[in-house]
């Protein structure tokens, strides 16, 4: 196989998806890539390369996918909750032996001052506030519905997309990407008055302004531990993804 035969599909959904898209076009000029979406936000951004939106229609549709295209290399950056993708890009990737790369940005710690409550699914969560709470809900539309039946606390649900569902009357839904700033973040939880933050431990930068804000304000965090994912090698970083990525096509060659 030489290197002009390599096509690489980069599963996308994340802010490092982004970033792989100018990286290993750059890294690998000689090679085909294409990005692909879910297609579940509307304004998908533009990661400068080929792109393709839409479920493949579960490993079967993802192993027709990746022969008609004739995809040499998966690059999983899905989010770490996206565990179905994950779980199908590992079955087809074993079924072809086919290399996978996963990125894997490191789970949030908490600091010593931090009031963290670790649980390990959505029920526990939504089992884990109190009466009365005013929650700043960040977990996302697919799994809001777990916490809906919480009429006796005040949810602030932030998302991109709205609902499946419709909220109690008495919670707030908040349509927007999480800002870049703790400032921001601070601001919103004091005039909610919020009392407990709720958040999947996604890592990573992108929405770590509600982690320091709640830290600022000592509120208590109800962290949500990641689903188990497929047995896979994995990078932490784009860079090392790259490099990883730059050895595993080396030696296809
Ligand atoms: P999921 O539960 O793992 O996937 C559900 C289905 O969506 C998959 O079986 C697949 O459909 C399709 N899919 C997911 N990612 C895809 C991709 N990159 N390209 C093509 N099809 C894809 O995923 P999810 O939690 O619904 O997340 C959907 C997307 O949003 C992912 O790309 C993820 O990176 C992004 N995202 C998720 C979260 C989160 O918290 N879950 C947060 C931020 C971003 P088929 O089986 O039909 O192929």
């Amino acid at each position: 196989m030489t290197a002009e035969a390599n096509h690489i599909l980069l599963l996308a959904g994340t802010s490092e998806a982004r970033q792989l898209g100018k990286t290993l076009a750059e890294a690998f000029p000689e090679s085909r890539l294409t990005a692909s979406f879910a297609g579940v936000v509307r304004d998908l951004p533009d990661l400068g390369v080929p792109t393709r939106v839409g479920g493949f229609g579960g490993v079967e549709g993802l192993l027709a996918y990746l022969r008609q295209e004739k995809i040499t290399a998966i690059v999983d950056a899905t989010h770490p909750f996206a565990a179905q993708m994950s779980h199908n890009a590992a079955e087809a990737a074993k079924t072809l032996n086919m290399p996978l790369l996963r990125l894997e940005r490191p789970s949030w710690q908490p600091g010593e001052s931090d009031r963290w409550t670790h649980v390990v699914s959505m029920d526990e969560a939504a089992m884990a506030l109190p009466t009365g709470a005013r929650a700043f809900l960040a977990i996302g539309r697919k799994e809001i519905e777990r916490f809906t039946h919480r009429t006796d606390i005040f949810g602030l649900a932030r998302m991109i997309e709205p609902p499946p569902a419709p909220l109690p009357g008495s919670w707030e839904l908040l349509l927007s990407r999480p800002p870049a700033s703790a400032a921001e973040e601070i601001s919103l939880f004091r005039d909610r008055n919020i009392t407990h933050v709720v958040t999947k431990n996604s890592g990573g930068s992108r929405s770590f302004a509600k982690i320091e804000a709640a830290r600022a304000l000592k509120l208590p965090v109800i962290m949500i531990a990641r689903p188990q994912l497929p047995d896979a090698e994995t990078a932490p970083t784009v860079a090392a993804l790259v490099d990883r990525l730059r050895q595993i096509l080396a030696n296809r060659d």
